[in-house]
């Protein structure tokens, strides 16, 4: 089920079945100077959001949510070696907690460690000192773990509000959700061939493909993972990760919110 309007005043939501995914609005991102690169300062209003990159380079981001998990990260850290591939984690302040040898391990082989939050709430709920809080805790778990502060985040669900981007906005993260067109729903445990093919329809350059390491059992998803990549690397695409995925964006953040307006799901 697809939804939202999008308006720049108002924002409104809607949730796809089953409690999944999506809503977004994105007023846009505070308005930068040409040629600044960087989204979201610390302390700036909103946070800037992509669900795709404006680059001209056959490249894809694939991401992960939920993790890191000590059945499965490892598993996919391996086969992202296999294929010289990137990816970007999102992880969980309370799955960081518990494994931040994972986070380590993740960084260390050239990944990136997005944010998912620390409890795995709908933030879109909470008020904004709440919000707040929760992201705050996720990040500090991370900077202790791997040295560094993330820089983007992933809200559980995809859900965005004013008072979430104004939120991630004084932290400085970026907001990344995922091409709506390539989500696998992994989640819903489809078969490894299932997944591959929903996530690879339409591979189209600056997409971000939405998996899930964590959460549940994952043996699926594991399982499609070199099969994306073999795709991938047929059709010439490299993957890598989100910030590189940003990086490449001609022009910055007004070329990665036109990429954000070309993919939603709908917009006035
Ligand atoms: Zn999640």
């Amino acid at each position: 089920m697809r939804l939202v309007v999008l308006d720049r005043a108002a924002l409104r939501f809607a949730a796809a079945a089953l409690g999944a995914v999506l809503a977004t609005s994105l007023a846009g991102p505070g308005r930068q100077n040409a040629g600044d690169p960087v989204a979201g300062t610390p302390g700036s209003q909103r946070a800037s959001v992509f669900r795709a990159a404006a680059t001209n380079k056959a490249a894809v981001a694939l991401t992960f949510d939920d993790g890191p998990d000590p059945l499965y990260t490892p598993r996919i850290l391996d086969v992202l070696d296999r294929y010289q591939a990137r990816a970007t984690f999102f992880v969980l302040g309370t799955q960081a907690e518990a494994h931040p040898e994972l986070l380590r391990a993740i960084v260390q082989r050239g990944h990136e460690v997005g944010t998912h939050g620390y409890h795995h709430t709908n933030l879109t709920r909470l008020k904004p000192e709440v919000v707040a809080a929760d992201l705050k805790r996720a990040d500090d778990l991370i900077a202790a773990a791997v040295g560094s502060r993330p820089r983007d985040l992933r809200p559980p669900y995809g859900f965005v509000s004013p008072t979430v981007l104004a939120e991630a906005g004084k932290l400085g993260y970026r907001i990344i959700l995922w091409t709506d067109e390539h989500d696998p729903r992994d989640w819903t445990r489809p078969a490894a061939a299932e997944i591959a093919r929903r996530s690879l329809q339409r591979t189209e350059k600056g997409m971000i493909l939405l998996l899930h390491d964590s959460g549940g059992n994952r043996e699926q998803t594991v399982k499609a993972l070199p099969l994306i990549l073999e795709r991938l690397r047929d059709q010439g695409y490299q993957v890598v990760t989100v910030d590189e995925l940003l990086a490449d964006t001609a022009g910055g953040d007004d070329q990665g919110e036109h990429a954000l307006h070309k993919n939603s799901v709908s917009q006035q």
